[in-house]
């Protein structure tokens, strides 16, 4: 059976393999597909796509963006945006730019707390990619001997309970929804665990959203246990949902996250993709 991994981080964001180079691992890794799904960035796209055609990978350009969401952490994926989107690339600009102020408030408090650290270092290891975060901040921290990993650096630091956390700006998800969907896009609720639901506020929440535009949810995922698995394949089922599934590949920066395999047992299967182009074909949004 051939095997796909929809949900995949680049340099481009905070990912610490490049566009060619995650293509590349895909193809070692023998997967028929990736979704290239950077957080508030399509700059990674182009090379991705052309690496593509280079090693003979499917690349489904995509895109990650966070939303407000009051009680946990929502994430909506875009798959098939248009190669070249010109609006959803305006409209995450916005999103950067606002994320360079949150990341200089962040190593603002941190050199308020005596630490020794300036956000050009950070800029430094950020090199090609666009999209700067906190796991940038993290390895720079780890690098520094101030933590000892970067899990350190998010509960100590940069992380929610964190002495130097900052929040992020972000859209209502109904604004994300429309952006995707107005490059031609797949919107896809991702890694819906963290939502912190239970099985009838989630699904509660995914007819809210379906009333948006959402059309599908990642079933598979690296941090779903089996239970989990089984509930939101039977959520998707009910509400007539695509089912869609990926690591979250990040290279080093999360260890013990594979590309295509997540921790180990993860097999997502090309049958998913080939519902999502019915599904396109049907809707007349093409391949
Ligand atoms: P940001 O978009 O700048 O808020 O950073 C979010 C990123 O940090 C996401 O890719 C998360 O996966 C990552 N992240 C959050 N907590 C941790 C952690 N404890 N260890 C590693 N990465 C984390
Ligand atoms: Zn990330
Ligand atoms: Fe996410
Ligand atoms: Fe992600």
């Amino acid at each position: 059976m051939d095997y796909v991994d929809l949900h995949v981080h680049t340099t481009a964001s905070d990912g610490t393999y490049s566009p060619e180079e995650v293509v590349k691992l895909a193809k070692q890794e023998g997967l028929r597909a990736i979704a290239i799904t950077d957080h508030d960035t399509v700059k990674g796209l182009k090379e991705a796509s052309l690496a593509g055609e280079k090693y003979g990978v499917e690349v489904i350009p995509g895109c990650e963006l966070s939303v407000e969401y009051p009680h946990g952490q929502m994430h909506i994926v875009g798959l098939w945006i248009s190669k070249d989107p010109k609006f959803v690339a305006a409209e995450l600009q916005f999103l950067r730019d606002k994320r360079h102020s949150r990341n200089k408030d962040i190593i603002k408090k941190l050199q308020n707390l005596g630490i020794d650290i300036t956000y050009e270092e950070v800029l430094e290891i950020v090199k090609n990619g666009t999209t700067v975060g906190r796991p940038h901040i993290a390895r720079v921290l780890v690098k520094k001997g101030v933590v000892k990993d970067i899990n350190e650096a998010f509960t100590k630091y940069i992380g929610p309970n964190g002495l130097a956390y900052v929040p992020k700006t972000k859209f209502s998800p109904k604004k994300a929804i429309d952006i995707i969907k107005k490059e031609g896009g797949l919107v896809i609720l991702a890694h819906p665990y963290s939502l912190n639901l239970g099985p009838d506020a989630l699904k509660d929440e995914l007819i809210r959203l379906k009333g948006f535009g959402l059309d599908g949810m990642e079933v598979y995922y690296s941090e779903h246990t089996p239970e989990q698995e089984r509930l939101y394949l039977n959520l998707c089922k009910e509400l007539g949902l695509l089912i869609s599934g990926g690591s979250d590949f990040h290279g080093s920066v999360k260890k013990g996250i594979f590309l295509g395999k997540g921790k180990g047992n993860l097999k997502i299967p090309y049958a998913l993709v080939e519902k999502m182009k019915e599904y396109r074909r049907q809707k007349g949004l093409g391949i």
